[in-house]
C-alpha cells in the first residue's frame, strides 16, 4: 500500500469511529424527565419588609438535617481557585457532607429538600461514566446513613421534594425514594444523564419535575427573585443561579427561627466567609452575583442561621 493510501485508510477508519461514537450518543441519549409549570400561589410578601417576613409566625414547626454521607471532591470544584489565597492551607481534595433537609408544615405535612445519597455510596456510588470520577473521587457512608434507611426510621409520609438543583450528589438518593412523590425545581435546571460519560438512574423519563419560575416571583433586596412557595411565607425559594441555571436557595421561617439554605451557591463556609464562588459554574458572573446577594442578606440579618450546601 502506498503512503497516500495508508493515510487515506487511517482517515477513513478514524472518521467511521467518530461517526459511530456520535450515533451511539444520539441513539442512546439519557433519561429526560418531563417538566410542568408549578403555579405559584398568590402572596402578600412582596409588600412586606424582611423584618416582618422573618418574624412570621410560621407554620413550619419541625426542621431536621439528615447527613447521608460524605464525598471527596476537588477543591477546584468547591471554590474558584483563582481567588484562593495560597495561605488558605486547603488541601487539593476536600471531604464534604451530603445533606437532606426535612421540614414539617402544620397544614401540608412533611417535605424534604434534596435527596442525598443512597446506600451505593458505601462503595462506588450510583453515578457512572468516564467523567464521573472528576466530580466525586470517593465516598464515605456508615451503615444506615443512606437516605432510604433514614426516611424509613423517620416513618413520615413525604408530600414533596424540593431540589436546590439537579446535580448528581443532590439527586443520588432518588433510587431509594418513592418515585411518585412530586418534585420541584427551579425553571430550566438541567439534569445530566449522558451514557458512558456521566450516567445515573436518579430520575427517569417517567419523573415529572414541577418547575418554579422565578420570573413569577418578586424582587426583595438584596435578592432579585424570591418565590413564596406555599403563599404563606413559611418557605421561600430564592433564585441563585451560576452554579447551575435554575439553582435555588431556600429560606425557611420556622417556629424556632429562620434558616437560610444556600445550596451550592456556596458549598462551603470558607467560600461564603471569603467571598469565593464555586469553581464548578454554569455562569461565573451569575455565581458571583448570587453569592453577593446571599452575603448581603447575611449582613442584614445575621440572626438567620445559615447552612451551606455541603457544610454546616
Ligand atoms: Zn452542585
Amino acid at each position: 500500500m502506498s503512503k497516500t493510501n495508508r493515510i487515506s485508510l487511517i482517515v477513513l477508519i478514524v472518521s467511521v469511529v467518530v461517526i459511530a461514537i456520535n450515533l451511539v450518543f444520539i441513539l442512546n441519549s439519557g433519561e429526560n424527565p418531563s417538566r410542568k409549570n408549578y403555579k405559584l400561589p398568590a402572596t402578600e410578601l412582596s409588600e412586606k419588609a424582611w423584618g416582618e417576613i422573618l418574624a412570621n409566625n410560621s407554620a413550619i414547626d419541625q426542621f431536621k438535617v439528615l447527613k447521608t454521607g460524605s464525598v471527596k471532591v476537588p477543591r477546584s470544584g468547591m471554590l474558584n481557585t483563582d481567588k484562593l489565597d495560597d495561605k488558605s492551607k486547603l488541601k487539593e481534595f476536600l471531604w464534604v457532607d451530603v445533606f437532606v433537609f426535612m421540614f414539617h408544615h402544620q397544614d401540608r405535612g412533611w417535605y424534604i429538600i434534596d435527596t442525598g445519597l443512597d446506600s451505593s455510596f458505601q462503595k462506588d456510588g450510583n453515578i457512572n461514566g468516564f467523567l464521573a470520577s472528576n466530580y466525586i473521587i470517593e465516598s464515605k457512608q456508615t451503615s444506615g446513613q443512606n437516605i432510604g434507611a433514614q426516611l424509613q426510621r423517620e416513618n413520615k409520609e413525604i408530600k414533596g421534594i424540593f431540589f436546590t438543583h439537579l446535580h448528581g450528589d443532590h439527586t443520588a438518593g432518588m433510587p431509594e425514594i418513592d418515585r411518585s412523590i412530586p418534585k420541584y425545581i427551579g425553571k430550566g435546571d438541567k439534569y445530566l444523564d449522558l451514557p458512558f460519560l456521566y450516567s445515573s438512574n436518579h430520575l427517569t423519563s417517567k419523573s415529572i419535575l414541577y418547575e418554579m419560575d422565578w420570573a413569577e416571583g418578586f424582587s426583595k433586596k438584596p435578592f432579585d427573585y424570591v418565590m413564596d412557595i406555599f403563599g404563606d411565607g413559611s418557605i421561600l425559594a430564592i433564585h441563585t443561579p451560576g452554579h447551575s441555571k435554575g439553582h435555588l436557595s431556600y429560606l425557611l421561617n420556622t417556629t424556632e427561627g429562620s434558616i437560610l439554605l444556600t445550596g451550592d451557591a456556596s458549598h462551603t463556609k470558607y467560600g461564603f466567609k471569603n467571598n469565593i464562588e464555586p469553581g464548578w459554574v454554569d455562569d461565573q458572573k451569575a455565581a458571583v452575583n448570587s453569592l453577593n446577594q446571599l452575603r448581603s442578606f447575611h449582613e442584614m440579618f445575621p440572626q438567620v442561621e445559615i447552612i451551606y450546601g455541603h457544610e454546616r
